[in-house]
């Protein structure tokens, strides 16, 4: 599995640890936002936050934060 990685938060609004997601934390994302593929989403680290991108982009949806909850590990 990919270690965690720093990228750009935009909720946060600074470099945070960003985490692959794990196997339940894909299954809940892909029913979420209604995409097969969910390999390229990382998810936000910092506690409370769990806030998602993808690799390349950091605001991936326009019109709000998409957290994953805290009780999908
Ligand atoms: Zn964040």
């Amino acid at each position: 599995m990919p270690r965690p990685q720093p990228m750009s938060c935009w909720t946060c609004g600074t470099t945070e640890p960003h985490r692959p997601l794990t196997e339940p934390q894909k299954a809940w994302l892909s029913a979420e936002i209604d995409e097969d593929f969910v390999d390229h989403y990382w998810m936000c680290a910092r506690p409370g936050c769990r806030n998602v991108r993808t690799f390349m982009t950091e605001r991936r949806f326009r019109k709000k934060p998409l957290r994953i909850p805290p009780d999908v590990e």
